[in-house]
């Protein structure tokens, strides 16, 4: 199919410079995104830094595909705040699920957690995680690296007439570089029938993005049953929107899809 959004599921990689990696989440994309590690490494094992934002199947699912970890030598660090991460983990790589226990992978595997609100530093980048509203709570994470800071939100149903949940979003926002933003329904659906169901949509990710001046918002994490025309819709409004209720600074905003690199 051309023009295709994809269908993989929540697996974002950032390019610091550094020799070691840096990904949120382990949706499906985790497959892809190992192989390119093998790729490039070749016969040197890697080091690589993963942050989940939660652990819904659809966000750890490509763990057991990820090539690096049957690699002996190589580190992986899981990042995450929920106390059940591990589990969660090891859970899906149990019989009768998967084939290949968390024993046998090859790689060494170390669990991190962390605080929201407290900066963790790791490998030259600075992250500070942010409790979201979702089932089972979800994690953003703001990342600042070179003095550029992206924002990666995902899972996360915003009420914006919640005042205190949204100036703490805002503030986690602030003047973000680039916020890859859920925006998994239409606004109509995030405000009727699918209210309360832990998503938000492009409508308030724009407004949240210009009420914090942030400077790219990328919307992400799209409903699987959207066809590409449906995304293609989403996209055309929030830019809509943002031509209409532009201030000072202007907002850009893309829709992401499977491959998607952008240069900050
Ligand atoms: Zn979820
Ligand atoms: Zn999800």
């Amino acid at each position: 199919m051309s023009h295709s959004f994809g269908g993989h599921t929540s697996c974002v990689e950032f390019e610091t410079g550094h020799a070691e990696y840096f990904v949120c989440d382990m949706g499906s994309g985790a497959r892809a995104f190992g192989e390119h590690i093998l790729a490039r490494q070749g016969e040197r094992p890697a080091t690589v830094n993963v942050f989940m934002s939660h652990v819904h199947w659809d966000h750890i699912m490509g763990f057991p595909f990820f090539g690096p970890a049957y690699v002996p030598g190589t580190r992986i660090r899981i990042h995450g705040c929920h106390d059940i991460l591990e589990h969660a983990f090891r859970l899906q790589q149990s019989p009768p699920c998967f084939p290949v226990s968390f024993e046998q992978l090859g790689a060494t595997i170390e669990f991190v957690r962390l605080a929201a609100g407290k900066p963790f530093h790791v490998s030259g980048l600075s992250v500070t995680p942010q409790l979201q509203r979702h089932s089972g709570d979800s994690y953003g994470y703001r990342f600042e690296i070179g003095g550029r800071s992206i924002v990666y939100t995902t899972d996360s149903e915003h009420k914006l007439e919640d005042r205190v949940q949204t100036a703490a979003i805002v503030a986690f926002f602030r003047d973000a570089d680039l916020v890859i933003f859920d925006a998994m329904y239409s606004l109509a659906e995030a405000i009727s029938v699918k209210e309360d169901w832990g998503h938000s949509s492009n409508v308030v990710g724009v407004e949240l993005c210009q009420m914090a001046g942030a400077k790219h918002l990328v919307l992400f994490h799209h409903e699987p049953a959207n066809s590409d025309a449906a995304i293609e819709g989403a996209l055309r409004d929030a830019r809509r929107l943002e031509e209409l209720t532009r201030g000072a600074q202007p907002l850009r905003v893309s829709a992401a899809h499977d491959g998607l690199e952008i240069d900050l």
